[in-house]
């Protein structure tokens, strides 16, 4: 048996208001209360986070923010820094999603900055790494997880790696409706922690690897099977109650 307990985290993005994401922990909450052996995180955007955190204090649910600067404080407008989420009692936060890397230019160089602070500061960071298609189809996905796993934790300490949680997701799942099948998924983050055993085996056997990219409840039950994969990063279905508990039931 696995000694790493499942992690099974919604990533809401930029979805839900104050009043609809109340509602969703509202019906999320009794729907998972006796999901033992299975840690459940809830990814809401900055402005729920200290709603989220006081709406699931002295439940099985744990609340993460879905990015933050590496510093402290200073001079960046618009950013918000690891003590204030630290403060607000949030347990972790994402770092390195593709649509932050796509979309928004975050590098491998800020990313191993992120990473320490991250931990320095108490949170637990999830990094998410994965290929494009095209990435995939010329045969690079290999040198693409390398060179993101190595670079992004280039700055933790070797003592540290294990509280590190990594989350492989294809690129071309993400949003799409089509997810890695099994073969590819347990081969990709078999490699990812074989990549974290290079610097030690041992931190290696405590890193929790998720897969993500289009996870459904049809198909949780699978994924979740897979030797290597500790968990699922969840978008589109961590959304709907009902989908996020189906996706939860799975990992018991
Ligand atoms: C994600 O955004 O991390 C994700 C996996 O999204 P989806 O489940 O919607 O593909």
């Amino acid at each position: 048996m696995s000694p790493r307990t499942p992690l099974i985290a919604g990533n809401w993005k930029m979805h839900k208001t104050l009043a609809e994401a109340e509602a969703l922990i509202g019906a999320l909450l009794p729907r998972v209360s006796t999901a033992d052996g299975v840690d459940v995180a809830i990814c809401p955007p900055f402005l729920a986070l200290q709603a989220m955190v006081d709406s699931t204090r002295g439940s099985r649910v744990q609340v993460y923010a879905q990015n933050m600067h590496h510093a402290d404080h200073g001079a960046f407008t618009g950013e918000v820094s690891p003590p204030m989420l630290d403060e607000l009692e949030v347990r972790g936060v994402i770092l390195g999603h593709s649509e932050r890397r796509e979309l928004f230019g975050e590098s491998d160089r800020e990313l191993a900055l992120k990473l320490p602070a991250a931990l320095q500061a108490g949170l637990v960071p999830i990094l998410c790494v994965g290929e494009t298609e095209s990435e995939r189809d010329a045969g690079e996905t290999e040198r693409k997880l390398r060179r993101q796993v190595q670079e992004d934790l280039e700055g933790v300490p070797e003592s540290r790696l294990g509280e590190v949680v990594i989350a492989y997701e294809p690129i071309w799942a993400i949003g799409t409706g089509k997810v890695a099948a099994a073969e590819q998924a347990q081969e990709a983050i078999a490699f990812v922690r074989a990549l974290v055993a290079d610097r030690s085996r041992e931190q290696a056997e405590r890193t929790r690897v998720l897969y993500g990219g289009s996870v459904k409840p049809e198909h949780a039950a699978e994924l979740l099977a897979l030797p290597d994969v500790d968990g699922a990063l969840v978008g589109g279905a961590s959304l709907d109650a009902e989908s996020f508990a189906s996706i939860v039931a799975a990992a018991v």
